[in-house]
């Protein structure tokens, strides 16, 4: 068996500590470390030639350095893979044949761990993370996500005892499926070992949700982790009696949660809700406080808020994109990557007291849908099981589905998309055999001519939503 990759224990504890002490003074420790880790990504990304190119342009050093670089986005990274990282081993050939022919999680050239990102900007992405960026989003999982900053006793993230459930796409090598298969992979050592490791089952979000519902139901997680909108459809199950959980923990991402969906969960499991907010470019980005407000791990990240012309935005305005730039990733550096999220930094001080920046994420969800069958039963689609199933189905990224009516769905493309009656015709044959599967084949699909609508807050395209007014 190909091993999965390892963090040397000098290393895990060193970022562990490294992390801790940032949480604990945000404003001196953690801004001296990301400034050391900014210089530091500079020298290394010199040996990419894509990043060799752009830092000789900018020609710039000091403080302003990361702000003379000319962005990157997803599809110039991709076009230009093999100019791409610092380790020359990493090429688009070579890890695309270690992807056909390798099992989740196994290491990549002996040490990496690679993951593939669907794209709602259109660009499949591959993603490469070193040794350091593993190390890194354990610390922040169990440092950050599972209690505030300032939090002073760490708390084991993925603690023995628990039994987690995850529920998300599990296709194929995306971000989620391929760190819990890691984990997995490293518990089940562990277990060799004679150590205590907890319980993880990955379940996949396609699954109708009533069969979901059951399988949650014959496993009894204690922690449940997923999207807020499948977490609401389940609570909701739960609140009407049809599922019995016993959870201690609800860990989301993902998706922006609302108000009505952490009121719901609250209601259907009463106990703590753990929100992040990562991508696959970086894992974890924001965590969630107590006070429900998320905050940016700036030692780790940094986050530049812009507007459509990529010129920056100032604190307390909506952000049409951000500037990513990750401080752990030395193979496959993202200096000022572009992520179509609109984000706004608030610029207030939260009462918890922690100092991070305070971030709000939106536009990134969609709308659950609630269709009826042949029997005018009631069926949930949940929004990301509908954008998974079309995007792997149909590998079609650049659409908009409408619900027009409980039994009817509208297709719209956007204009980029080259031919829009064959990617309806790929669209249409993946949809009808997902909603076969949900009981619902007699559900109408038409293609709809008119361009997809836009959130008029966020002016974000949702990728699944009702054809009519918003719900709350
Ligand atoms: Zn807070």
């Amino acid at each position: 068996m190909n091993p999965t990759p390892t963090v040397s224990p000098w290393l895990w504890a060193s970022v562990f500590a490294q992390t801790l002490a940032a949480g604990l003074n945000p404003l001196q420790v953690a801004r001296q470390q990301r400034d050391a880790r900014l210089a530091a990504l500079l020298r290394v990304a010199l040996d990419s030639p894509l990043y060799r190119e752009r830092l000789g342009r900018a020609r710039s050093g000091g403080p302003d350095a990361l702000r003379a670089l000319e962005p990157v986005d997803k599809p110039e990274l991709m076009q230009r893979f093999d100019d791409w990282a610092t380790d020359r081993a990493v090429t688009r050939v070579s890890v695309e044949r270690f992807l056909e022919g390798r099992r989740l999680a196994d290491a990549f050239l002996g040490r990496y761990l690679v993951w593939t990102s669907s794209g709602t900007s259109g660009t499949p992405g591959i993603f490469v993370q070193d040794e350091r960026c593993l190390a890194v989003y354990d610390a922040l999982d169990a440092l950050r996500l599972r209690g505030p900053a300032s939090h002073a006793l760490p708390l084991p993230a993925w603690s023995a005892g628990h039994r987690f459930a995850f529920v998300a796409a599990t296709g194929g090598p995306f971000a989620g499926s391929v760190a819990i298969e890691r984990l997995q992979r490293l518990h089940r050592t562990q277990a060799v070992w004679g150590w205590p490791s907890p319980s993880l089952q990955a379940l996949s979000v396609l699954t109708p949700l009533s069969e979901l519902a059951r399988q949650l139901q014959a496993y009894q997680p204690s922690v449940l982790i997923t999207y807020p909108s499948c977490a609401a459809a389940l609570a909701q199950r739960q609140l009407d009696g049809a599922l019995r959980l016993r959870l201690t923990e609800v860990w989301l991402g993902g998706e922006q949660v609302s108000d009505g969906q952490r009121a719901l969960l609250r209601r259907a499991f009463a106990c703590p809700l753990r929100n992040n907010y990562g991508a696959s470019e970086f894992f974890s980005i924001a965590c969630e406080c107590e006070h429900g407000r998320l905050h940016l791990n700036e030692d780790w990240v940094v986050l530049e808020p812009v507007d459509r012309q990529l010129r920056p935005v100032a604190p307390g305005e909506a952000a049409h994109a951000v500037l990513l730039t990750h401080l752990a990733n030395h193979v496959q550096p993202l200096l000022r990557y572009r992520l179509d999220d609109a984000v706004r930094f608030s610029g207030e001080r939260c009462p918890c007291g922690c100092a991070f920046a305070v971030i709000e994420v939106q536009g990134r969800s969609g709308h659950t849908l609630e269709m009826r069958d042949a029997h005018d039963r009631p069926v949930t689609l949940l929004p990301l099981a509908l954008e998974t199933a079309i995007e792997e189905g149909a590998q079609v990224t650049q659409f908009q589905l409408l619900c027009t009516a409980p039994d009817a769905l509208e297709l719209r493309f956007e204009p980029g998309v080259a031919d829009p009656a064959a990617a309806y015709r790929r669209v249409r044959a993946a949809l009808h055999a997902f909603l076969t599967q949900h009981g619902l084949a007699a559900v109408r699909i038409t293609h709809g001519r008119q361009p997809p609508l836009h959130e008029r807050a966020s002016g974000k395209l949702c990728r699944v939503r009702l054809a009519a007014p918003e719900p709350r």
